[in-house]
């Protein structure tokens, strides 16, 4: 076996800044996935914990070069869901085993908002109680903010970083938009008590595999403990997408990266949750069981109502979008059990970093 993997799966945290960059060096990756898979496989199990994804709204008041949402792009219709709607999508994840949900939507900082995910936290954890995992995904906001949602009941927040590389950062965004507050936002929540989740886009416009390797880093020295990376995937209303060819070469390539990110966030990370998400699956039919079979153990299926996922277009080809959920869900089960896993249904899925953690306290 190639050495640096056999050196990475010993122990956490033990390859340098260039070794990190050769294993996504790596040409033959067929090693590197079976190494990742196995790690994780001894961490979870083989098993994959559920996420139901409710992307409750598409407004955002910030400006991302690269999204399909941003506030810039005039063509999209703008929703926002209402607080039963929210929580009859939680209920029906619930109640079907899914065992938490992730509430995503564009950022908004408005006492409104926080006042309509406070009240729609506080009714999901009336039928769901401690056992139901909620997750939040709404972008930058005050400790204030965060601490009333914390209490309201979320006990994990998604935040993805985009590029631990500050000048790449600031190439992917406007000037206002602040590589520094973001990571103070990670930090906020990590000491407010939530499980703490980040990850990056892979395959931007100037990118580099430094660059990555430096985002794998940034996840360790964050002590993160859930990991949602994705590939990169252009839209054309957008002024980073707009003029990137779309080719089946692209495609391949973006996945293949996708996909050794989180091998090898696996490989040096070992213990924590990593998601194979959506944008893998807009790349190739079965980007998502690829994602598995590369160490990632988190799926989310959307339960978002079908009338508004055209709505909620971060990148295009983006899957399932004239689906319910109910087909979600069957399809979703059949993708985990095709390649010999099972499905952690009803349980939260904590990852295993979390809970060693809180036995460390
Ligand atoms: N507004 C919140 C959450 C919704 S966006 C936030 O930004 O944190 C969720 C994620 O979608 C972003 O973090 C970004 O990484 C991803 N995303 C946006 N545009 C994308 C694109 N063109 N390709 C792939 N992922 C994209
Ligand atoms: Fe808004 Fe998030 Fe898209 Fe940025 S990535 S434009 S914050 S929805």
């Amino acid at each position: 076996m190639n050495p640096l993997i056999e050196k990475a799966a010993l122990k956490p945290y033990n390859l340098t800044h260039g070794e990190i960059v050769s294993l996504l060096a790596l040409e033959d990756t067929a090693e590197l996935f079976s190494a990742a898979y196995e790690l994780k496989c001894r961490h979870v199990g083989k098993i994959v914990s559920l996420r139901g994804l409710i992307e409750f709204s598409n407004q955002c008041s910030k400006n991302c070069y690269y999204c399909g949402i941003r506030r810039g792009n005039t063509l999209v219709e703008r929703y926002h869901l209402s607080e039963d709607d929210v929580v009859r999508m939680a209920r029906w994840s619930c109640e079907q085993g899914y065992g938490s949900v992730v509430l995503q939507s564009g950022e908004l900082e408005s006492e409104a908002n926080t006042a309509f995910v406070e009240r729609v936290l506080k009714r999901i954890r009336e039928f769901g109680g401690d056992e139901f995992g909620v997750t939040l995904s709404l972008g930058e906001q005050t400790e204030e903010v965060y601490r009333r949602w914390f209490e309201a009941g979320a006990h994990r927040y998604l935040l993805r970083i985009e590029s631990s590389v500050p000048e790449l950062y600031a190439r992917l965004h406007p000037a206002d938009h602040s590589h520094a507050r973001r990571t103070e936002c990670l930090r906020v929540l990590k000491n407010l008590g939530y499980q703490t989740g980040s990850g990056v886009m892979s395959g931007l416009p100037g990118q580099t595999l430094d660059d990555l390797a430096h985002d794998i880093e940034f996840y360790h020295a964050m002590d993160l403990d859930m990991i949602g990376m994705g590939p990169y995937i252009p839209h054309a209303e957008t002024p980073l997408g707009k003029d990137i060819e779309f080719t089946p070469e692209y495609a391949r390539n973006q996945l293949v990266l996708a996909l050794k990110m989180i091998a090898v966030a696996r490989l040096y990370l070992h213990d924590v949750n990593i998601a194979a998400t959506t944008a893998l699956q807009a790349l190739d039919e079965r980007g998502r069981e690829q994602g598995l079979l590369a160490g990632a153990n988190v799926m989310m299926p959307n339960v978002t109502d079908t009338e508004y996922r055209q709505n909620y277009r971060l990148y295009e080809n983006k899957p399932c979008l004239d689906e319910n959920s109910a087909k979600c869900r069957n399809c979703l089960k059949w993708r985990v059990l095709s390649i010999g896993e099972t499905i952690n249904w009803g349980r939260r899925g904590d990852s295993p970093h979390c809970r060693a953690k809180s036995a460390e306290r």
